[in-house]
C-alpha cells in the first residue's frame, strides 16, 4: 500500500484519500463539546507499534470492512438513496472522497458537514456536526452543535435534505471478526 505523508507528518493511504484525512479528524475533534457528551473520547483511532494512527477499526488490508448501518435520504436532492455506515469514523460531504457522499445538495458541504462516528466498543452511533458549516444540522428537529448520540430511525437535516438513520449494528448484532 502506498502511503502518503501530509504537512503535518501523518502516513494515510493516497489511493483511499485525496487529501490528509487526520488533519480533518483533528479539525473535527477540536469541535468536540461537552453537551450531552461524556468526556471519553471515540476511541475512532488506534495507535500501531511505530505510533502511526490507523483511520479504521479493520483497515482495508484485511479486506473485511462490513456496514454497520444506513442512512437513507428521505427528503431532497437524493430522496431514496442510501448511504452505508462503516466502523469508526464516516466523513459526509458532497466530494466523491467523502465516505457519505452526498452529491444533490449544494447547501451540503464538499467537505465534512458531519461526521458519523460508530464506536465498536460501546456499540453506539454518534453525529458530529463539521466545525466549519455556516448551517445548521437538526436532529429530530433539535439544532444540534456538539456531538450527539444517534438513536434508530433518527431524522437527520442536513441543507436541504433529511435522512432517516437505521443502525445494524448495537446491542442486537456485532460483527464478528
Ligand atoms: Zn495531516
Amino acid at each position: 500500500m502506498k502511503m502518503e505523508r501530509c504537512n503535518n507528518g501523518h502516513l494515510y493511504n493516497k489511493k483511499r484519500y485525496n487529501a490528509c484525512p487526520y488533519c480533518d479528524e483533528a479539525a473535527l475533534e477540536a469541535n468536540t463539546g461537552s453537551e450531552g457528551m461524556s468526556s471519553k473520547p471515540f476511541t475512532a483511532s488506534n495507535t500501531n507499534e511505530n505510533g502511526v494512527k490507523t483511520l479504521a477499526y479493520w483497515d482495508e488490508e484485511q479486506g473485511f470492512d462490513p456496514v454497520v448501518g444506513w442512512m437513507v435520504c428521505i427528503e431532497g436532492a437524493e430522496q431514496g438513496k442510501d448511504y452505508k455506515i462503516r466502523h469508526e469514523r464516516n466523513f459526509i460531504g458532497r466530494s466523491e472522497e467523502m465516505h457519505i457522499h452526498i452529491e444533490g445538495d449544494k447547501t451540503i458541504s464538499r467537505r465534512n458537514h458531519g461526521v458519523i462516528s460508530y464506536n465498536p466498543k460501546e456499540r453506539n452511533f454518534t453525529f458530529i456536526p463539521g466545525p466549519e458549516i455556516t448551517s445548521i444540522i437538526y436532529i429530530n428537529d433539535e439544532a444540534i452543535y456538539a456531538p450527539r448520540e444517534l438513536s434508530a430511525y433518527d431524522i437527520i437535516e442536513m441543507g436541504k435534505s433529511k435522512f432517516i438513520f437505521i443502525p445494524l449494528c448495537g446491542q442486537h448484532f456485532e460483527w464478528q471478526i
